[in-house]
């Protein structure tokens, strides 16, 4: 079949049709139509990057995918713009080499190579995101350890890695990962973690779907704030142990459900 580029408006307009009665979880497709999963998952990019934006997780920077459920090969992934700002419209399926069906002249997110490598050599991974939500830098570059310090941040008990560009690099760079090389090393240091900082630069959370990267990256943030402050307080922290933690993070995925509709609502009220 002759390949094309599809118009990101046209793309975008087609889409939009069908993306925000999905996204408001209000409506469901009518009887006997059959439910468009991509549509689906186009509408959820679009909401998580509102959530992760009024939850202080990314500002004008940072993004956030979803894996195409009609084709694993394939994600989707904002053009290169500010989080808050990504519609039905602004959404592109990208491949695992990190192209994507847009005109030329679209400019693409620098690294999408984090989203392309991750899905690659993660197959059980099918959201991810990105983030320099400010709470997490300190412990990309102290040597201090993330670890849950309580039950919402339980999926932390597995430990928290570090990836260190300059290692992976072999020098200097200008800090983004930008390169399908760079991409490979930073899912291998993830490896099945749920989360890995990114020393000097922020840090990239995955999920078994979408809201459960964005719980996590929103409760990664909010332990990392709280673990700051216990560490201020005094030296001894009692953490969430490995039991404790692996039982909390089995209860919590049952109702991740919850605070995504609750977050949701507060972005469409505004
Ligand atoms: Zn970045």
């Amino acid at each position: 079949m002759k390949s094309c580029h599809i118009p990101v408006t046209t793309l975008g307009f087609v889409l939009a049709l069908a993306a925000p009665r999905v996204a408001s979880g209000q409506s469901a497709p009518a009887r006997g139509a059959r439910p468009d999963p991509r549509a689906k998952a186009i509408a959820d990019v679009v909401a998580a990057n509102h959530i992760l934006a009024d939850r202080g997780v990314v500002d004008g920077y940072g993004h956030v995918s979803v894996r195409d459920p009609t084709d694993p090969s394939r994600f989707l992934l904002a053009r290169s713009m500010a989080p808050e700002l990504v519609t039905a419209a602004d959404v592109l399926v990208h491949d695992l080499d990190g192209k994507a069906e847009a005109p030329p002249d679209t400019k693409l997110y620098l690294e999408r190579f984090i989203h392309a490598e991750i899905y690659r050599t993660h197959p059980e991974v099918n959201a991810i995101v990105h983030c320099h939500s400010p709470s997490l830098i300190p412990f990309g570059v102290t040597g201090v350890p993330l670890r849950p310090l309580y039950h919402m941040s339980s999926f932390l008990g597995g430990g928290v890695p570090v990836f260190d560009i300059r290692a992976a690099a072999g020098g200097p760079t200008d800090m983004l990962v930008k390169t399908p090389e760079l991409g490979r090393a930073l899912a291998k240091t993830l490896g099945q973690h749920p989360a890995a900082l990114m020393r000097g630069h922020g840090a990239v959370v995955v999920g078994r779907d979408v809201q459960q990267a964005v719980f996590r990256s929103v409760y990664t943030e909010l332990n990392a704030q709280l673990q700051a402050q216990a560490l201020a307080l005094g030296k001894k922290v009692v953490y969430l142990d490995q039991d404790e933690a692996k039982k909390s993070e089995e209860s919590n995925n049952n109702t991740l459900a919850r605070p995504w509709e609750l977050w949701l609502r507060r972005v469409k009220e505004k």
